[in-house]
């Protein structure tokens, strides 16, 4: 038994669904079971269409809802071609958008959506797509049949982000899909979804269904859980900066993670868990090729213990500043950090890389862009005092920077990696501003200018020897 988990940017339109189906018949041997994302942009649709409803926008909203009807049914036509077949998924259809429609007008009426409506009107882009590719393989002759995400997975209540419960999702899953899969069909699951114990139903945060995937691989104790993806697994960087980027054939649950939370977006960050504490391997694979073994993901992560190349990848992320707080009225004083690091997390500002020196005289913080002027002002106000007094200087900001990190778990231990980094760097006359490891030694990052990551990524990715 395995996993099947397909995206959205594989589900856009008619043709690719086509090839969805195609990849279910190639493995159908294998018992999978499948897992499928909204049709492409069709989460953003929805999160728009409630924002249009919260400010009485109707004519836009009214053109969403179209846009959604027409994205839906032209796949539907296209791939399911028996008119009896084809009426039915239509006539359910009316009353998918009708409940829609509803959900959203009582949002108007409302002027606000809470969580929980949130959660419930954006859940309809999975169990359309799902409702979507089950008929249209039992069209191309493959037994499906749709699950909604709420009938097998359970989460906490926090709505939004919620979070599986493994041991109730274990056996609510296996309730409802052994029955299934003891009939030979083969159950196609709504991501993204699940529902709290009193079945109301509840989203995964985005990108979502990656962890619907790994938590049922977790819960059935399947073989593997595949990531179909548009490109052949994971790389050791992007191949639109280094062409001659390799596919790794290998990797720990551990790199991966360490990837996905430096910007290369392999998988959303907390689907590995699951799949890590329950030993279930993973492989991302091309959904265009799938008979090819793309990236397997496992704990042990290499074949052959390679001291030679101790570094697995480079990941980047671009649109990135440094805040910088400084001043002598710091040193020594317990209480600072916190107060910097409560004030953004009251903020909602995500903090992606932090040093100190042990002069106290600054702390620097690093975060997105698009979280900028909201830390900016929340620290401002909050050390207005400090700053008036002249006990701190004001909050300094610098742009156009990209965090840069190389990852894997052999650097562990391994003398003379970090060397190698900064000389190299130093050779092209690249300046770090900032660089942080932590202690599990997975992953080096550090700070440089945006304009010269390019230069900084194919001179490391060569002298590391990632392209052989
Ligand atoms: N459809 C959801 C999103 O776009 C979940 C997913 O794609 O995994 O975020
Ligand atoms: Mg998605």
């Amino acid at each position: 038994m395995i996993i099947m988990k397909f995206g959205g940017a594989s589900l856009q339109d008619d043709f690719n669904f086509a090839n969805v189906i195609q990849v279910i018949q190639k493995h159908k041997k294998q018992n999978p079971i499948v897992v499928v994302s909204a049709m492409k942009n069709v989460t953003d649709l929805l999160i728009e269409s409630i924002q249009f409803a919260v400010k009485r926008d109707h004519s836009r909203l009214a053109k969403n809802l179209k846009c959604l009807r027409d994205k839906h049914l032209f796949v539907i036509e296209s791939l399911v071609k028996e008119a009896s077949l084809q009426n039915e998924v239509k006539a359910d259809f009316v009353k998918l958008f009708t409940e829609l429609d509803n959900l959203l007008n009582a949002v108007s009426v409302l002027k606000e959506c809470t969580k929980k409506s949130w959660d419930r009107i954006v859940s309809f882009g999975e169990r359309l797509s799902s409702r979507i590719l089950s008929d249209a393989m039992i069209s191309h002759g493959l037994s499906a049949v749709q699950v909604f995400g709420e009938e097998v997975i359970v989460t906490d209540s926090s709505f939004n982000f919620a979070y599986p419960n493994l041991e109730l999702t274990k056996s609510k899953s296996s309730e409802k899909l052994l029955p299934i899969l003891k009939l030979n069909l083969i159950p196609v699951i709504a991501g993204f979804t699940g529902s709290t114990l009193n079945g109301e139903t509840t989203t995964m945060g985005r990108g979502g269904s990656d962890l619907s995937a790994s938590i049922l691989g977790a819960s059935l104790e399947c073989e593997e859980v595949w990531f179909l993806k548009e490109v052949d697994g994971i790389l050791t960087h992007d191949p639109k900066v280094v062409t001659n980027a390799t596919l790794i054939q290998d990797i720990s649950y551990s790199e991966v993670a360490e990837l996905s939370y430096f910007g290369a977006k392999v998988l959303h960050p907390i689907a590995i868990h699951p799949l890590k504490e329950n030993g279930i391997p993973a492989r991302i694979k091309n959904v265009y090729n799938s008979l090819e073994p793309g990236t397997r993901v496992t704990s042990l992560g290499d074949k052959e213990i390679n001291l030679s190349k101790p570094v697995k990848a480079i990941s980047t992320i671009n649109d990135i500043c440094l805040l910088t707080i400084q001043g002598e009225g710091m040193i020594g004083i317990p209480g600072v950090a916190a107060k910097v690091f409560n004030c953004l997390a009251d903020s909602l500002v995500n903090v992606l890389m932090i040093s100190q020196s042990s002069s106290e005289q600054n702390i620097c913080v690093v975060i997105s862009d698009a979280d900028k002027d909201r830390a900016l002002k929340e620290l401002s106000d909050k050390f207005e005092l400090e700053i008036l007094k002249g006990l701190m200087g004001a909050i300094k900001v610098q742009e156009c920077f990209s965090i840069v990190s190389l990852v894997g778990k052999q650097m562990a231990g391994s003398c003379g990696v970090s060397g190698k980094v900064f000389s190299i760097l130093g050779d092209c006359h690249i300046n770090v501003a900032m660089i942080a490891q932590g202690s599990s030694e997975l992953n080096i990052s550090f700070l440089i200018l945006s304009s010269d990551v390019n230069e900084a990524v194919l001179n490391l990715h060569q002298a590391f020897l990632l392209h052989e």
